[in-house]
């Protein structure tokens, strides 16, 4: 028997859940792209996303997703032939990284394994190495999704001081802002690539690379951008259709603006930080009492290393596969595919499943999501530790009275 027939629940790492009101803002006639309230709108949405990166820095939005971003970041700020360091820690640094291979950019990867955050003091010693300057840019994600390891981004940025090193810092915070505290210029990137569908909870379509002036002056001294990408027009549109080399995202300027509003004028952000702690904790303590007995676990042991925006959990060979189709047959809720972490010994991606928990949710569709789960464990007889839900219940009690 199936008893899917409310409304479907999806709990992966993006597209995250669209909240109505910002369907409900989308939910309109074309507007007049000539002039009028889009052309504020957009001005704002610029102004927004800037201050939900923390940063007084630029942004340019591209109708595109986090593809596009990364694309758009790395075209605007290093030449085929020089030389990137990226921090990897999963499958999505490593897609950056393939990427930028792609553009002729020369790539040195620093493994950083697929269970732990990047080591700072590794990232000093290889830029103190680097004794001619070779390396022009750093770069690396605030969470690897496919991993659910979170960087230290305050830590990578001062050990780029520390070693007295001018290389660019550039973040992929695609699966992170607006849901890990994130803080562009206090902690010294220069250049962030986000994109809609994640925390900004605005359905994929469009992206932003985010720049400080020092990622703006090494933009000027390149000999030549890819004309959609650049930044230049993009940063300082001199007509409106210049914010998106082209005629604007229409309905995707009013959804994430109204997500926007939820997030820096309702909630507010230093909330919307807590709430992902809290779900995030939550769903922490269920995994941990689940793998008493039996294969499941996280993937990442240090919770100090881990995302708040999605968990990779671990289980015996096939599990995970066989739970993520019940969840969905049976119950309606659709679990993260497990990716290949990009790690020599990373697990087949049958024994791994991700629980997406950024964006719009709240303690029911998070604890109802861990109670489907629980359920779907017991149905297939997976072996697993009982009294998880209690204890989530417990956590999210705990963390709701903080
Ligand atoms: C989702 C994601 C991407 C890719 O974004 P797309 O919109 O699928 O192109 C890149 N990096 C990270 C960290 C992500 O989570």
């Amino acid at each position: 028997m199936t008893l899917a027939h409310g409304r479907p629940l999806r709990a992966i790492p993006g597209p995250s859940i669209l909240p109505d009101r910002v369907l409900r803002a989308m939910h309109r006639a074309a507007p007049n792209i000539y002039e009028g309230p889009l052309i504020e709108m957009t001005a704002e949405v610029s102004r927004n996303l800037r201050r939900v990166a923390r940063t007084d820095g630029h942004v340019a939005m591209y109708i595109g997703n986090g593809h596009a971003a990364w694309e758009g970041a790395l075209v605007n700020v290093l030449e085929p032939g020089d030389l990137a360091l990226v921090l990897v820690n999963g499958r999505f640094a490593l897609g950056w990284s393939e990427m930028a291979r792609a553009l002729g950019i020369e790539v040195e990867l620093l493994d950083c394994g697929t269970e732990a955050a990047a080591d700072p003091a590794r990232l000093e010693a290889r830029l103190r190495a680097d004794t001619d300057g070779r390396i022009r840019a750093v770069l690396t994600t605030q969470t690897d999704t496919s991993t659910s390891v979170n960087n230290d981004i305050a830590a990578l940025g001062a050990a780029i001081r520390a070693a007295g090193h001018d290389a660019l810092f550039m973040v992929d915070c695609i699966a992170s802002l607006a849901c890990a505290r994130f803080e562009m210029d206090a902690w010294g990137v220069d250049v962030m690539v986000a994109g809609c569908q994640k925390g900004l909870m605005t359905p994929p379509g469009m992206s932003f690379a985010f720049a400080n002036d020092r990622a703006l002056a090494r933009r000027q001294t390149m000999t030549r951008v890819s004309p959609y990408f650049d930044w230049l027009p993009r940063f300082h549109p001199a007509m409106y259709y210049q914010n998106f080399c082209g005629t604007a995202p229409t309905h995707h300027v009013y959804g994430l603006h109204e997500a926007l509003t939820m997030i820096l004028e309702e909630e507010g952000l230093e909330n919307v930080w807590s709430r992902h702690e809290a779900m995030a904790q939550t769903v922490w303590s269920a995994v941990d009492v689940w793998g008493e007995t039996g294969s499941i676990r996280l993937n990442v042991p240090d919770p100090a290393h881990r995302s708040v925006a999605v968990t990779t959990i671990q289980t015996g060979p096939g599990e995970a596969e066989r739970l993520r189709r019940w969840c969905e047959d049976r119950a309606g809720v659709t679990l993260g595919l497990g990716l290949g972490m990009g790690g020599a010994k990373s697990p087949p991606g049958d024994s791994i499943f991700r629980i997406g928990h950024m964006g719009h949710l709240n303690p029911p569709m998070l604890l109802g999501t861990l109670a489907t789960i629980d359920a779907g464990l017991k149905a297939l007889g997976i072996p697993h530790g009982g009294g998880a839900l209690r204890v989530a219940s417990e956590t999210m009690a705990r963390v709701a009275s903080a």
